[in-house]
């Protein structure tokens, strides 16, 4: 018996999700608690360009991963510090 705290959901090569505590929402990381016996989608959605899960405030929306994201930023505030030298 498992007693999962922590514990990210893992989808399994075959699809399933492995029982968990937790999941991390791969576009915004955040942690979202959810019950083992609890479908995942009723606490937030499955995003298929990605192929992870989401939470519920990320649904919906465009899917932008975590590092993908940090990295548009970065460019972002790149872009800003040349512009600033000119
Ligand atoms: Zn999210
Ligand atoms: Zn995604």
């Amino acid at each position: 018996m498992r007693r999962a705290q922590g514990w990210l959901c893992v989808t399994n090569t075959d699809g399933s999700l492995d029982e968990a505590a937790t999941f991390t929402c791969s576009h915004c990381q955040k942690i979202v608690p959810c019950r083992a016996a609890q479908d995942p989608y009723a606490l937030g959605g499955f995003c298929r360009q990605c192929d992870r899960l989401i939470c519920s405030r990320c649904v919906g929306r465009d899917c932008v991963p975590f590092m993908k994201a940090i990295e548009a930023a970065e460019q972002a505030e790149y872009r800003r510090r040349q512009l600033e030298r000119l």
